[in-house]
């Protein structure tokens, strides 16, 4: 008993180290193909199963938008993300986090605003330079 809960608390510790590592915001299969470089006989379930619990210990955060895949970033500081609409990469945008829109809200509201999330929308640079050769044709 008290085994598995040793390499429960290794395998969970090797994902948030891995998650940490990228800035690409992995998704769970991603996160699954880097772990298993340290840990080869680890299951998806397994990677599952430590990101659900790392999101409730808000040691990770979730990224969920419409239509695109569920990802995962290791920065659990409030920040902005874009998302790619070609190729669904997601990276962090160079933006300062604007607390001031908390509080107006928080006045405005009588909520008791906790954070904001923003996630724009564009054409990666990757993507890009595949659309401007298409245009050139
Ligand atoms: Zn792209
Ligand atoms: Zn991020």
């Amino acid at each position: 008993m008290d085994s598995v809960s040793t390499r429960m608390t290794r395998q969970r510790q090797v994902i948030l180290e891995e998650l940490c590592r990228v800035k690409t915001h992995p998704t769970a299969d991603d996160l699954f193909m880097m772990v298993r470089r340290r840990i080869p006989n680890i299951s998806l379930g397994t990677i599952y199963r430590n990101l659900e619990k790392l999101v409730f210990m808000q040691e990770v955060r979730r990224l969920v938008s419409a239509g695109g895949q569920m990802r995962f970033d290791g920065n659990t500081q409030p920040h902005y993300h874009i998302r790619c609409v070609k190729c669904g990469r997601v990276d962090d945008v160079v933006l300062d986090y604007d607390s001031a829109v908390d509080k107006v809200l928080a006045n405005r509201s009588g909520y008791d605003v906790i954070e904001h999330s923003l996630e724009f929308s564009g054409v990666c640079p990757a993507c890009r330079v595949g659309r401007e050769s298409e245009v050139s044709h």
